[in-house]
């Protein structure tokens, strides 16, 4: 009998296991046509200066819409764009895409947009001509280097760090700034990044969704936003929810947030409204 169950088990286990492995070859499969589609688009986010509440910038995510499979969140479809290698193809898209849009914000007279951010994965990163596509793809949108930023994980970063170093200083000297992700996440810590040409850090949102309770948590972003200031970075809070979630980071000196307390990321037509609302009430401020 026990022998009976334990195959049952087995059974469902591999039809799961099945039912997941055809998932992912769809998904790469439908993600390969969608490039380049109306399926894929980018979500914007905006970057909100916490001592003066104004709008300074804006981040770029991409979201899938597939006619047969739904909609897709790109924590499912980046990494397994990542192990098919796809990444390439929809990396330099979403930089492109970014980059136009940009273009577009600032052919409108929108002055309060800094720069976009795109996020980079650690394949694209590590890839052998990363820097080539960015300078690529700048030239051909016409964006000036300084207006984009990229977007790097800690892990990405230290998979290969004298190879990340090597790129992100070439990318960096070209005038684009560069932002670590998900800050707190990895294993890295400040020092080891000290020599790395970083603009800002990006302090990951599991510590802040409880920061106004949790001793541990406001400790560490307390240390983290002290750090930076050390070495001349700016902090940038992700996943800022609650009034008072944003009156405890600014408490510590955050210079930036990024949230649903804002707003959530908007599709384009979303985010133009969003620029005239927040444009209309203060040149300056979003509320
Ligand atoms: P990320 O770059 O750290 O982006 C932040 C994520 O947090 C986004 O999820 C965003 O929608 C979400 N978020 C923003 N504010 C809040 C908040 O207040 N509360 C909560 N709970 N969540 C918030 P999203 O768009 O699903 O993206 C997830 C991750 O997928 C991104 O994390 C990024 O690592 C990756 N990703 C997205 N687009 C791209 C892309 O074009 N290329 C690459 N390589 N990765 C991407
Ligand atoms: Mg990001
Ligand atoms: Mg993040
Ligand atoms: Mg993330």
């Amino acid at each position: 009998y026990a022998k009976d169950v334990g195959k049952n088990n087995y059974q469902v286990f591999e039809a799961g296991m099945n039912i997941a492995v055809e998932r992912r070859h769809r998904i790469s499969r439908n993600l390969a046509l969608a490039i380049g589609r109306t399926e894929l688009t980018l979500a914007y986010q905006p970057k909100v200066a916490i001592a003066s509440g104004g709008i300074v910038g804006v981040e770029a995510l991409a979201r899938w819409h597939d006619r047969e499979l739904g909609i897709i969140g790109p924590e499912e479809f980046i990494p397994i764009a990542e192990d098919t290698g796809l990444i390439l193809s929809l990396g330099e898209w979403v930089l492109c895409e970014a980059c136009t849009q940009m273009k577009r914000w600032e052919a409108q007279g929108e002055e309060r947009l800094q720069g976009i951010s795109v996020n980079v994965s650690t394949y694209q990163l590590n890839h052998q001509n990363f820097v080539e596509v960015v300078k690529g793809v700048l030239e051909k949108t016409g964006l000036e280097a300084g207006r984009l930023e990229l977007e790097v994980t800690e892990s990405a970063v230290m998979q290969n760090p004298e190879r990340a170093c090597a790129i992100l200083t070439e990318l960096h000297q070209l005038g684009v700034k560069i932002a670590i992700d998900d800050f707190g996440t990895g294993y890295s810590n400040l020092s080891q990044l000290k020599r790395f040409p970083i603009d800002y850090l990006k302090i990951d949102q599991s510590f802040i969704s409880g920061i106004a309770t949790d001793i541990q948590n406001a400790a560490l972003v307390k240390t983290i936003v002290a750090m930076a200031y050390n070495l001349n970075l700016e902090v940038i809070v992700e996943g800022v929810e609650t009034e008072e979630q944003l009156a405890f980071v600014k408490n510590l000196g955050a210079h930036m947030y990024q949230g649903y307390l804002c707003s959530e990321p908007l599709s384009v037509e979303e985010f133009q409204q969003f620029l005239g609302r927040t444009g209309e009430k203060d040149k300056t401020q979003w509320r």
